[in-house]
């Protein structure tokens, strides 16, 4: 696997390219189609899913760009995040308007065993969180679930702490040495959260 993160919009979301020969899966494109597709032509790269670890406003809205770019194109989440998508409050004008409805919605569960993806379903920031870890790569993007010395907020509409602690729970056992990228801000390892962050310190 190659992987490219490209940091988009407003609230700087990492959009991860990730690729296998000349076909790319784009995990959380936030914002910025434009850039998004540059980044997929420049490389000859055919863009083949989309993948969302949840459905918050920051992580979608260059979705309808790239699907007027290439009709057709699937889009994998977790289906309790669908209510999410078109929430009336998941959106934070002007920046990002409520995105209409994407084509082409699929369960990001199917996906399991694709390219050694294993879907690790991890509400509590949303309903319908999911962790993707890819197995060969030692690869886990985190989306807003587990963060560089933190995770994510459970405030908005659909959170809930103690869910997400558990779902937590379900990535520690992950090998210390898998890179996690998350949602926003730099990368780490589950050994370095599992040793420096508190909320992976607890038992
Ligand atoms: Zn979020
Ligand atoms: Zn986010």
């Amino acid at each position: 696997m190659q992987r490219t993160i490209i940091q988009v919009g407003t609230f700087e979301v990492n959009c991860s390219i990730l690729s296998w020969g000349g076909e790319a899966w784009i995990v959380d494109p936030g914002a910025e189609a434009g850039r998004i597709i540059d980044a997929l032509e420049s490389a000859r790269l055919a863009p083949r899913a989309i993948l969302l670890t949840h459905a918050h406003f920051d992580h979608i809205g260059a979705i309808q760009g790239l699907q007027a770019k290439w009709p057709g194109l699937e889009v994998f989440l977790h289906p309790a995040d669908e209510t999410v998508l078109t929430h009336p409050l998941n959106s934070f004008a002007p920046d990002y308007p409520p995105a209409p409805r994407p084509q082409n919605i699929r369960d990001a569960r199917t996906l399991a065993g694709v390219r050694s993806l294993r879907p690790i379903f991890t509400p509590g920031h949303t309903p319908g969180g999911m962790c993707y870890y890819f197995a060969d790569d030692g690869l886990l993007l985190s989306g807003d679930t587990l963060f560089a010395g933190s995770i994510g907020r459970t405030d908005l509409p659909g959170g809930n702490m103690a869910t997400l602690m558990a779902s937590i729970d379900e990535l520690k056992p992950l090998p210390d040495a898998t890179v996690v990228v998350p949602g926003h801000g730099p990368s780490t390892t589950i050994g370095i959260e599992k040793s420096s962050n508190p909320y992976l310190m607890r038992d």
